[in-house]
């Protein structure tokens, strides 16, 4: 008479919401298009915003190619229109002055 426990669980739940409010990377990045184009429901949006305050490689540009050129497979076109492009650029570059603004002395 055992019942049998899980002992295998552990911090590795795969892709989730995780405790706190922040998403992780794979979340932010596949997210990144609704978030720019404020498609993200409130909750959402805050996870997303959360995580790109936190993580500098999500807000790099080499990042974003990649992005963009998930984003752009998905919707079987070849390239990115440079509007797309020039929308996430803005958007990251806000983000990266809100999440880097120093208060300068
Ligand atoms: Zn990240």
């Amino acid at each position: 008479m055992s019942a049998p426990e899980d002992a295998g669980s552990g911090p590795s739940t795969g892709p989730g919401p995780v405790d706190g409010t922040a998403c992780g990377c794979d979340e932010a990045v596949e997210r990144l298009w609704e978030y720019v184009d404020s498609e993200l429901g409130d909750l959402d949006q805050k996870r997303v915003q959360a995580h790109l305050d936190e993580c500098a490689p999500c807000l790099e540009e080499e990042h974003v190619e990649v992005v963009l050129k998930q984003l752009v497979r998905r919707c079987c076109q070849e390239e990115a229109p440079a509007a797309l492009r020039l929308r996430i650029r803005e958007q990251l570059t806000v983000l990266r002055q809100r999440a880097g603004a120093e208060p300068e002395a």
